[in-house]
């Protein structure tokens, strides 16, 4: 629950408004377990919390851990769908990656989870279930700094659980992260993302994936309804773009968009929005229709667009043994269990 429907339901029960603030505190904040360590509120009304109420991460499956300490964990919910998240350890910056959805119904041609066709959006408890239980794994001495909500799903085709789920991870009474480390991915649904970038302050990314319209038709179904200059132009229209981070995903496919035309057209497409790009090597899944790319392509398409001025990252991909890179992740359906 949001703070704002904590109060409501105190109000309901007939309490002080104050008991929200101290209740929001107890589950985010300091993440309590239980009803019984809040110690500042009266044993009768945790007897009535505990009847009307629980607080729990999800029901954790199984977790596999990378040589590079990627740790991929499977989810099972209260209606059987599978989910995985996974946590990423680089540098001093321990990053959760989220699914925002059982399944896609986006269905892009590179993506594994896209292939699993679209079973229903996660509610705002299996979204913060998935930080609960991911907190719950961590070493004593971790702690996580960043959330990427870049697993499993369209995180914007579930708009509303994702714009509260945000909020509680930027409340400092919530988890406490700060917006610029919280950041949503999208493949691009334009009024969502618009909608988005008024009402919440968190990280945007942007899933390009390719520099003309008739290969990202190819890859990317939705780019008939939502074509890359409308994409473009909603970010470049946006007035407070400055002052947020955009990202520019674009996953490297070999002999696809791989070669130096297409980084002189993305750096053109990209004139006039403040952004970095992030290149995604991709990573290959049993039965994908594509290839990793070159190193060295990768490497020449990062420099040519350095030379245009632009920030660029390569993606590094972790856990590709264990399946948790980008695109891999599908909830172990069918896959049999190492
Ligand atoms: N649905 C959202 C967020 C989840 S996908 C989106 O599409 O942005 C997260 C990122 O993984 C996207 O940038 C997507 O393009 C990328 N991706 C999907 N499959 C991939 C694969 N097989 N290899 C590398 N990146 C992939
Ligand atoms: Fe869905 Fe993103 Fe995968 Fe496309 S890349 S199918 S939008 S999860």
């Amino acid at each position: 629950m949001t703070y704002a429907e904590m109060l409501i339901d105190i109000a309901a029960l007939c309490e002080k408004p104050y008991r929200a603030k101290q209740l929001f505190a107890w589950v985010y904040k300091r993440g309590v377990e239980g009803f019984d360590a809040m110690t500042d509120i009266s044993i009768a009304f945790r007897e009535r919390l505990k009847d009307l109420y629980c607080i729990k991460g999800l029901k954790v499956l199984d977790v596999r851990t990378s040589i590079d300490g990627t740790r991929k964990f499977l989810s099972e919910l209260d209606d059987s769908n599978r989910i995985e998240s996974v946590i990423i350890a680089e540098g001093s910056r321990l990053t959760l990656c989220v699914s925002t959805q059982a399944g896609c119904a986006l269905g892009c041609r590179f993506c594994m989870t896209g292939a699993g066709g679209f079973m229903r959006n996660l509610t705002l408890g299996e979204l913060t279930g998935q930080v609960f239980s991911a907190k719950a794994m961590l070493e004593p001495d971790e702690r996580l700094t960043n959330v990427v909500l870049m697993g499993m799903g369209e995180p914007l085709a579930n708009y509303d659980n994702v714009v509260k789920f945000t909020g509680i991870l930027i409340d400092g009474q919530g988890f406490g992260l700060s917006h610029n480390k919280v950041t949503v991915s999208t493949a691009g649904l334009v009024p969502a993302m618009e909608r988005f970038m008024e009402e919440s302050n968190c990280s945007l990314a942007v899933s390009l994936n390719a520099t003309t319209d008739e290969v990202r038709d190819r890859l990317m179904p939705i780019n008939r309804k939502y074509p890359i200059d409308e994409v473009i132009t909603a970010l470049r229209a946006f007035k407070g773009a400055g002052k947020r981070h955009v990202t520019i995903e674009y996953v490297v496919l070999r002999d696809v968009n791989d070669s130096a035309d297409d980084a002189h057209r993305l750096a053109q497409l990209l004139r006039g929005v403040p952004c970095k790009i992030n290149l995604i090597p991709f990573n290959e899944f049993p039965g994908a229709a594509f290839k990793s790319p070159d190193n060295q392509r990768v490497n020449a398409m990062s420099k040519l667009l350095q030379d245009h001025g632009y920030t660029v990252i390569v993606r590094a991909s972790k856990g590709q043994e264990i399946q948790a890179a980008c695109g891999q992740l599908r909830g172990w359906r069918d896959e049999a269990k190492a």
